[in-house]
């Protein structure tokens, strides 16, 4: 078995074009205003319809590039479906556009499709403000920790109105396209419940945040659950896709298609680890809060953005080690979390 990457193709389609990468199934790109700069989406020939795979953000310039690959490339056939991988923006932001114009179904995993709901009736930032105290203890500026609140309208402002209905998509239980079974696999962690369809048959298995090339997914705990433990359930469930055959073509959310998916959850094992060792060293000098365990995780300036992230992520290692009774969490004098490595290993019930 060869433990490297391949790319079966070297660049992706042009704005507003297709291409086939597997019997049926076309790939395209949207761009996104954003981060990372594009998303890939996937278009499946389905009998007398086509199933669309995510849907980038809701703007007017994905629109017009949806239209422009309606009038060249459905042959007439309309789009029946839309399944999505998770409920992030760049992902869900045009479904309940794409169902609406073509009186499609929506078909997504019902956690995903919970916290898109309850993300967007989330106006005034009702979820973020119960995270407020445990991030002016992580030792973030209060005009940060305000900051957040407005999160939940940015998340409103990059998608449509969603449909009140749609269909569950749950493990096991196959996806057929095009009389093919695309099964169900669910990574948790990055989203609530995020699917990924392999599909045996074509040998494909469109991997959205979960499985990516060469960027890690991010890993932050969520505003409704501030005690999780999401790289826990991160690393658990990624352990499944080890089953998927080395040969098959992986269809990820950002950059090129590829192929040697078990060298790629061995590369993201390793860089987790690697990340959990810099915060134990980091925290065996006594009580160091989050802020100074981000510095020693991410060497390099971060913009206030790129600093809150990157504390989601920060946490979530903190929590994988307390878990594990490696690292004690206290409050300190001056009302701060500090963290410090746990000498030999007791049993806690909580945190500190
Ligand atoms: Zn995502």
């Amino acid at each position: 078995m060869t433990k490297k990457l391949s790319f079966p193709f070297e660049r992706a389609p042009d704005k507003g074009h297709v291409q086939e990468v597997a019997e049926g199934v076309f790939w395209l790109r949207m761009p996104l205003p954003f981060g990372i700069d594009h998303i890939n989406l996937w278009l499946l020939e389905d009998g007398d319809g086509w199933t669309i795979v995510d849907s980038g953000v809701c703007n007017e310039e994905t629109k017009t590039i949806w239209k422009e690959i309606f009038a060249k490339y459905l042959d007439g056939r309309p789009v029946t479906r839309v399944l999505l991988t998770h409920f992030h923006p760049d992902h869900l932001g045009l479904a309940g556009w794409l169902v609406d114009e073509w009186q499609a179904e929506l078909w997504m995993t019902p956690l995903e499709f919970m916290f898109a709901q309850m993300s967007h009736l989330d106006a005034d930032g009702h979820l973020y403000s119960g995270m407020a105290s445990h991030y002016l203890r992580f030792g973030l500026p209060e005009a940060t920790v305000n900051m957040m609140g407005k999160m939940s309208s940015f998340y409103k402002e990059m998608i449509s109105p969603l449909p009140p209905m749609f269909h569950r998509v749950r493990a096991g239980d196959p996806v057929m396209i095009n009389g093919r079974r695309w099964e169900v696999m669910i990574g948790l962690g990055h989203s609530p419940e995020h699917a990924c369809y392999h599909c045996p048959e074509l040998n494909v298995i469109i991997g959205g945040d979960q499985l990516l090339p060469r960027i890690t997914p991010s890993i932050g705990i969520m505003p409704s659950e501030p005690e999780g433990d999401p790289l826990r359930l991160f690393l658990e469930s990624l352990k499944q896709f080890y089953e998927v055959p080395d040969n098959c073509l992986v269809l990820p959310s950002h950059e090129l298609p590829y192929r040697g998916v078990s060298h790629r959850l061995d590369v993201m094992y390793a860089h987790h680890d690697e990340r959990c060792d810099r915060v134990l060293t980091a925290c065996s000098k006594r009580g160091l809060p989050a802020l100074e365990v981000v510095k020693a995780m991410f060497d390099r300036e971060l913009d206030p953005m790129q600093q809150m992230m990157a504390l989601g992520e920060c946490v979530a290692h903190l929590h994988y080690l307390i878990y594990q009774n490696k690292i004690k969490r206290e409050i300190h004098s001056d009302g701060l979390y500090r963290y410090t490595t746990v000498g030999e290993p007791t049993v806690v019930t909580a945190f500190a």
